[in-house]
């Protein structure tokens, strides 16, 4: 009978040790299998992925990173440092991993940064780096992983983009016929300009230009002639307040306005008076009653000693002297000071 009984446990012990046998083969086909999807993948994936330990030692990485970045098999690239591959890695840059690595080591979580990248083809690559501290089993921080994304053709086509943004929007700000600033720059920086600072006693103003009885002109001269002569009387503006940093601008179909500072009022209308002038002296032929026999423009001038300017307020008052001058019988200037 004890014997039987001995028998029957070793019968039983051995279940249990075949029992225990089979599930261990079926874990470890299940371990091979997830081994081998992890190993397909990371190879798969054409981003160059990374695991170091907290020495900055390579413990694992995939093809991309060893093929593109490093240039080197896999089993030259792992166990080694950044430090440990001077041809591959220049010490200064092994310097800056390695500092941007401690920062995150120092601080585990994740980690996001540009970086531009010497690749093994010999080109300067841009990656963006998604890095995130790995713990171990006790909950220790074991190493850093990181993922690279080639994002060098997506940052020039933004280069790109914002190179002609700005080309559009300054495009956008010109007027096409006489190369001035047009209304829509005159409506964005007027109040800002009106309050940029100046000295003491130093006046800022603001002049609008009309041109006389150009319905007329374009009547008899016809538009294209019109067009030329809206360029000759912008170049005349531009021209004599070239040394006064001025901003010029035209705001409507014969109408341009400037603002520049003066030591005084004499010295503004000096200046405006002296674009009525060699308006009148392109001698530009404007045969029609009431016109001078040549083309000319009236203006209104304020001159500002106040700070606290309200910008429609100034506006309205210039247009109202340009009133003033047209209703003086045209070809003047009408200047107050504010
Ligand atoms: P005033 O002396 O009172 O200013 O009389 P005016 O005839 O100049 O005034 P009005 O405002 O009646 O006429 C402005 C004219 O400017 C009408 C339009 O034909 C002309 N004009 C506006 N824009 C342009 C342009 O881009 N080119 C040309 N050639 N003419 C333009
Ligand atoms: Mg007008
Ligand atoms: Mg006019």
């Amino acid at each position: 009978m004890p014997h039987k009984t001995e028998y029957q446990e070793l019968k039983e012990t051995i279940r249990r040790l075949e029992t225990r046998a089979s599930i261990v083969d079926t874990l470890s086909n299940q371990l091979f299998q997830e081994q081998q999807f992890l190993k397909i993948l990371l190879n798969t994936i054409p981003s160059p992925i990374f695991f170091k330990d907290c020495e900055g030692v390579y413990r694992h990485c995939n093809e991309a990173f060893s093929r593109e970045i490093l240039g080197l098999d896999r089993q030259q690239i792992l166990g080694k440092s950044l430090f440990d591959l001077p041809e591959e890695i220049p010490v200064e840059l092994a310097e800056i991993y390695r500092k941007k690595d401690k920062a995150l080591l120092d601080n585990p979580g994740t980690q996001v940064y540009k970086s531009e990248v010497l690749c093994s083809d010999g080109i300067n690559r841009i990656y963006q780096f998604y890095k995130s501290t790995i713990m171990s089993e006790s909950g220790e921080v074991a190493g850093i992983v990181g993922i690279m994304l080639d994002i060098t053709s997506l940052e020039a086509s933004h280069t790109k983009l914002e190179k002609q943004n700005t080309e559009l929007e300054s495009i956008s700000y010109l007027d096409s016929l006489t190369g001035l600033f047009n209304r829509r720059k005159f409506d964005e920086v007027y109040p800002s300009l009106l309050l940029a600072p100046r000295e003491d006693g130093i006046l800022l103003n603001f002049a609008i230009f009309d041109i006389d009885h150009f319905k007329p002109f374009n009547d008899t001269y016809g538009h294209p002639t019109g067009d030329e002569a809206l360029k000759e009387v912008a170049a005349v503006i531009l021209r004599r307040l070239q040394t006064h940093s001025p901003h010029v601008f035209r705001i409507g179909g014969e109408e341009f306005c400037i603002l520049f500072t003066s030591n005084n009022e004499a010295e503004a209308l000096k200046q405006v008076e002296g674009i009525r002038k060699d308006v009148e002296a392109l001698s530009i032929p404007h045969v029609y009653k009431g016109a001078a026999g040549v083309l000319t423009v009236s203006a209104g001038l304020l001159s500002m000693k106040t700070r606290r300017l309200d910008f429609k307020e100034v506006y309205e008052d210039a247009d109202q002297l340009l009133y003033d001058a047209k209703h003086s019988g045209r070809n003047l200037v009408a200047q107050r000071l504010r």
